[in-house]
């Protein structure tokens, strides 16, 4: 059976149950959905009253410009080697990129592909030191936990993490709780609820009123997630449904938890143009504590301020899209971006750029 004569059954119920729902809006609180909903041709396929909305599921989007500078400060000193995931090299700070930098000043700037690859390079070269940028959510946090546990248990000095990593569940609770978007139900994230698990989304359904289904990335995985959301609408149901259930278990993965529970304290951490979230980040626990770059360095992070005329905040928000902004396709593309959203691969003005534009 091809996938089109599985998917056409799914579309025609989702269409039926928006003809009698009227207006809905679901969000999606994840970068790699956002792009796979483009990329896969579900999102065409959908009634134009069904609105799909990014959430602030991205996690170099959602990364403050503060950040960005304190980054782009340690990158312009001598001694330090700054080590990073590669889509946060080309997010612009107040002052310029951290690819700017290297272009400029020469700054030592290190593509890496774990964490892990930061401590052997320490250990290769004991008279520099390395910043790791510690960002995203929970699906990497647990790598840069393991990280930091190697690098105590080698004895190694010159290793530091710049913390940014984010946890999914305060934000969705903070745009809740601020109620400015109207949201009927979540397209929960894949990766993040492997680790997470599905039972986190509970007190969404239940004390928010607002039903929730974790999905995988394939085109079945999405159109059903979409599908099992309208019907929960349609019969005045709230819940948790989990249809990517081959790779998120109830609880999530308790391993990975335990890990990041014992390297890492809960923290209020700063959302691009959000503030500052209580308990949404991460900061190093007790004796792990040594590893920490603003205090190793004594800097700060600097202010939250978006560029000029980008709407990155508002978009990671659900609060505009890309095509809201004056910016896009005119002096923001992915060769010469302006805002984050537009930088990263699972951004969302990246993904309207190639495939909605
Ligand atoms: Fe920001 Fe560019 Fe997106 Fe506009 S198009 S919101 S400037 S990233």
């Amino acid at each position: 059976m091809t996938i089109a004569t599985q998917i056409n059954p799914i579309i025609e119920e989702i269409e039926a149950l928006c003809r009698d729902l009227g207006m809905v809006q679901l969000m999606e609180i994840c970068g790699t959905h956002t792009v796979s909903l483009f990329k896969t041709g579900i999102k065409s396929l959908l009634p134009e009253n069904l609105r799909l909305v990014s959430g602030p599921g991205c996690p170099v989007c959602v990364t403050s410009q503060g950040y960005i500078d304190a980054a782009c400060a340690l990158a312009g000193r001598n001694d330090v080697t700054i080590c990073t995931y590669g889509d946060m090299i080309r997010v612009p700070g107040s002052g310029g990129s951290l690819e700017d930098l290297r272009a400029r000043q020469g700054a030592d700037i290190m593509i890496v592909y774990s964490a892990r690859e930061v401590v052997s390079s320490a250990r290769k070269h004991p008279d520099r030191k390395f910043v790791f940028l510690a960002v995203g959510f929970e699906t990497t946090t647990p790598a840069t936990a393991a990280a930091v546990k190697e690098a105590d248990a080698l004895g190694v000095e010159n290793v530091f993490f710049l913390c940014g990593h984010k946890l999914v569940m305060p934000a969705m609770n903070a745009l809740l709780a601020e109620g400015e978007v109207p949201i009927d139900g979540f397209l929960c994230p894949g990766h993040v609820s492997i680790i997470i698990g599905e039972q986190a989304y509970k007190p969404v359904a239940g004390d928010y009123g607002k039903p929730c289904v974790v999905a995988g990335f394939e085109p079945m995985q999405l159109a059903n997630g979409i599908l099992f959301l309208l019907r929960q609408l349609a019969q005045g149901r709230s819940e948790v449904e989990n249809v990517y259930g081959v790779a998120v278990k109830g609880a999530g993965n308790k391993v990975a938890l335990q890990l990041i529970d014992e390297v890492f304290e809960p923290a209020g951490a700063v959302w691009r143009a959000m503030g500052v979230i209580p308990g949404s980040g991460l900061d190093l626990r007790g004796s792990y504590k040594k590893y920490d770059a603003l205090a190793h360095f004594g800097i700060e992070l600097g202010p939250d301020v978006e560029p000029p005329g980008c709407l990155c905040g508002l978009v990671i928000q659900g609060k505009a899209t890309p095509a809201d902004c004056k910016l896009f396709d005119t002096g923001c593309t992915p060769v010469k971006p302006i805002g984050p959203c537009m930088v990263s691969s699972e951004g969302t003005c990246a993904a309207w750029y190639k495939y909605n534009r």
